[in-house]
């Protein structure tokens, strides 16, 4: 496995200033957080440093201020929720960079953490320009990155900082690091890729990368609608990315010559209306209706896809099976995700899963802690799924 740096390689941290990447880019609705997950997963390392001794200096984003100073982004309120989840004072400064952070920073004891205002309120954070990365530097004696959310972007605060300072993975990137190298670095096979979701137009680098890694791509979703098409089925009103039909074709014949077995559903459930509990029917995908769509997939391509799990020791799974939002389109969806989860309660199966809707995906059939590894992180773990390099991780590589 590749190695990296992490907490353990820390001997004495006590009085250390710690600057700590974090990601708090929480929902926030009607100025309320509404969701604290991502608090919560990085409070583990905060609180380890902090408890070690070490000044930990919060670096996070807040939204896209697109490099100024911007008050309805500004990170000030998060503070009050980041004491909450830790059940530890954080004090706030005004600025990342400067006399305020300085002052404030100055002003710190062993143990104390403190949450620096938004990165991206300077256009030098997401240029990782020298000057500013040399002045967050200035504050901080090592450099932890927890944020795996942002790590594929080369941005000051998330790759140029590891230039300038010693720089380790935090406890939330060390999890996700490892569970992403079992499902695709290092997986045991056979490794299953079940990928679903609305369009074929936003994960066709991901389907390339995958043909090419996995022994069997399992297709569901919309995006099923235009692998069928492109073998000329009709799918009636089904979504369809029609104009993809050649890109399809490719991955196809990719996915042949690597002797990945691609699956498609054999069977769908239909409907004339999309929405909750509109009257639907199974057909095979041979018999769609011209009228009508493929919402979810059938029976048979459930059992088919469960089989498949089974056989599987290694599964990665991003997107929806059928438009799992409403009912009874989710029944693919739900059984899948159970199935994989039994298996992996069995100790039968390692399950990665992420990326857009697959974590309410997976919260909603109640199986999202059974998982190996659930990552919330979207973008980076869609960009790993890719293949792509993630300069936040590969510049904590030893
Ligand atoms: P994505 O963000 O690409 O993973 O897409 C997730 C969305 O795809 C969800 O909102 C699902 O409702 C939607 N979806 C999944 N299957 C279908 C389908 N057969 N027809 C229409 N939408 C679907």
């Amino acid at each position: 496995m590749t190695a990296f740096k992490t907490l353990d390689d820390l001997t004495d941290l006590t009085g250390k200033r710690v600057l700590l990447r974090v990601d708090l880019n929480v929902p926030v609705k009607d100025g309320k957080v509404t969701d604290t997950t991502r608090i919560e997963r990085v409070a583990p390392t905060i609180r380890e440093l902090s408890g070690k001794g070490a000044k930990v200096i919060l670096l996070a984003h807040f939204g896209r201020p697109k490099g100024k100073a911007d008050p309805s982004m500004s990170l000030d309120p998060i503070a009050g929720v980041v004491e909450d989840v830790l059940d530890h004072r954080v004090n706030f400064a005004s600025d990342c960079i400067g006399e305020a952070a300085q002052k404030a920073v100055d002003a710190m004891v062993d143990g104390d953490v403190l949450l620096l205002e938004n990165t991206r309120f300077h256009a030098g954070e997401e240029k990782n320009d020298p000057g500013f990365t040399e002045a967050l530097a200035k504050n901080g004696d090592i450099y932890v990155n927890d944020a795996f959310s942002a790590a594929h972007r080369a941005h000051a605060s998330t790759e140029g900082l590891a230039h300038l300072l010693p720089a380790f993975a935090g406890r939330t990137m060390q999890a996700e690091l490892i569970a992403l190298e079992k499902g695709l670095g290092k997986p045991a096979r056979p490794v299953v890729a079940i990928v679903g979701g609305a369009k074929v137009s936003s994960k066709i680098d991901l389907l390339k990368n995958l043909v090419k890694k996995v022994d069997a791509l399992v297709i569901g979703g919309g995006m099923a609608n235009t692998f069928l098409a492109a073998r000329g089925i009709d799918v009636g009103k089904s979504l369809c990315e029609h104009d993809l039909a050649a890109t399809v074709n490719e991955i196809e014949a990719e996915a042949t010559a690597a002797g990945c077995a691609l699956v498609l559903p054999v069977d769908g459930v239909v409907a004339r209306e999309f929405k909750a509990n509109a009257d639907s029917e199974t057909v095979d995908v041979t018999a769609i209706p011209a009228d009508a769509m493929m919402l979810d997939i059938g029976p048979k391509s459930i059992a088919s896809v469960n089989a498949w799990i089974s056989k599987a020791d290694t599964l990665v799974w991003n997107g929806p099976l059928g438009a799992f939002e409403i009912p009874p389109f989710d029944t693919a969806t739900v059984s899948a995700a159970q199935h994989a989860a039994r298996r992996t309660g069995e100790g039968l199966l390692v399950s990665v899963a992420g990326g857009g809707d697959t974590v309410s995906a997976l919260n909603h059939a109640g199986v999202a802690e059974d998982f190996t590894y659930v990552s919330t992180a979207g973008g980076a773990f869609l960009e790993w799924m890719e293949g792509k390099p993630l300069p936040g991780v590969d510049v904590l590589k030893v």
